[in-house]
């Protein structure tokens, strides 16, 4: 993959969210994250903790997470219990004693599916072995027809900082054609009450590139997203990873690929990008721009593209702790069978080596559109530009970045095109294989 990718929208991953690629975990590693959690507790380092909530109301076409629509209330119950156990059997391992939250984040699926009565029972049980008491960000992502007024005063009472709102687009037409459960009324009335409540940061997602877009609708989701003034705005480019319902009909029926090419997309962001520099808002990484009306961080990604410790609880979570990477079991049952053997239900796992760790932080970091080299060389001992020099070189040739000042500075192309030259940053080995 390089700056030539592909133009057409076609099955498989594009965007890199994790080093080394998915399909490098392997179950025979697991024993290497049980190591690191017996290894003695670095108390001063973050820690954070991501809790899976994977139901939905219905399952969106572009959809690639693990998601069940068809839970009744006892089996949610079950899965409660389950996230409880494993956040227990996690608080009882050496690398955790003395450990602070830094963030937690709820994320899906759709947290806000669950009741307020579930909800207080999930914390409450997940508070007695962790908290976030004292954590500087609590995120909870929400789909906006599952919330009510009492709902948002819950969620702000359990301590949720930054409220994230999949509104995705504003056109009717688009959110029932690729299977949204909330359509645009649902949007507004969930916004009002979000600001109602008065949570300290609202993010609400766009995806550019929904089945049917079209040049004006997306600058009319763009328009109302900036009537709406969020705090912050994270603008997805939709991909076609293989478990989509889109994909599979491209695979199995052998049907043109529905969604926009890539020029396209970036061409869209782009627009979104002026659009909202124009209203007080400043780009705060490849898909995400904040306003400049009071600060807005986001301290999960932050840490997590820092290498900072994450632990992710739920079927099919991910985890990131001392060096080494890994992911729960795929399936209901199993997940919640493992916990109630007392046992973490690890699937697969990767330790990394000086090296991956290093390449991970440095393709994550780029994405937020410029790079601070003296964090490399004070943490690695390496200048990363020249460390890469053929890589850079060729990207600086082809006007992508730039480097000044200690910083290496994506332009905006760069930026646009970020996740497309990442991998050119892989070991040799690793470039060419399967992403996840
Ligand atoms: S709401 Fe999100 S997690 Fe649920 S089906 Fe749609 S895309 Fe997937």
């Amino acid at each position: 993959m390089t700056v030539d990718a592909p133009t057409r929208t076609e099955v498989g991953n594009y965007f890199v969210s994790n080093y080394p690629p998915f399909s490098q975990w392997k179950p025979e590693f697991v024993s290497e994250a049980l190591d690191a959690l017996n290894q003695p507790a670095r108390v001063n380092d973050p820690l954070g903790l991501y809790i899976h909530v994977p139901f939905c109301r219905k399952r969106c076409v572009f959809c690639y997470f693990k998601v069940y629509t068809d839970k009744k209330s006892s089996e949610i119950e079950v899965y409660l219990d389950a996230l409880i156990k494993e956040n227990e059997l996690y608080s009882r391992t050496p690398a955790f004693q003395g450990r602070q939250l830094r963030f937690a984040y709820f994320g899906g699926g759709t947290p806000s599916y669950i009741s307020e009565r579930q909800l207080r029972y999930l914390v409450d049980g997940l508070n007695k072995h962790v908290t976030w008491k004292n954590a500087e960000e609590v995120t909870f992502e929400c789909e906006p027809g599952t919330l009510q007024k009492s709902k948002l005063e819950t969620l702000k009472d359990i301590g949720v900082t930054r409220l994230s709102l999949g509104i995705e687009h504003f056109d009717d037409e688009i959110l029932a054609a690729n299977g949204r459960a909330h359509l645009s009324p649902e949007i507004y009335r969930a916004y009002e009450w979000a600001r109602a409540v008065d949570f300290p940061q609202i993010n609400v997602d766009l995806i550019a590139g929904m089945m049917g877009e079209t040049e004006e609708k997306w600058r009319e989701a763009v328009r109302k997203t900036i009537e709406l003034a969020p705090d912050s705005v994270t603008i997805y480019q939709m991909e076609l990873p293989y478990n989509t319902v889109i994909s599979q009909d491209i695979l199995k029926k052998g049907i043109d690929s529905p969604i926009a090419d890539w020029a396209t997309k970036r061409r869209w962001l782009d627009y979104a990008f002026e659009e909202f520099l124009a209203h007080d808002y400043e780009i705060a990484g490849a898909d995400i721009v904040a306003t400049k009306k009071k600060t807005c961080r986001f301290i999960y990604r932050d840490a997590l593209w820092h290498g900072g410790d994450m632990i992710g609880i739920g079927v099919s979570s991910f985890s990131h702790f001392g060096g080494v990477n890994f992911q729960n079991a795929h399936n209901f049952e199993e997940y919640v069978r493992i916990l109630n053997e007392d046992r973490l239900p690890l699937l697969r796992a990767v330790s990394l080596t000086p090296k991956q760790r290093l390449i991970r932080e440095m393709v994550l970091q780029l994405k937020t559109g410029a790079l601070d080299t003296g964090y490399f060389q004070r943490k690695y001992g390496v200048d990363v530009w020249e460390e890469f020099l053929p890589v850079y070189e060729n990207l600086a040739a082809e006007k992508l970045l730039g480097r000044a000042n200690g910083t290496i500075q994506l332009t905006r192309r760069g930026l646009l095109e970020v996740d497309g030259f990442l991998p050119e940053f892989f070991e040799p080995e690793l470039r060419t294989v399967r992403y996840a």
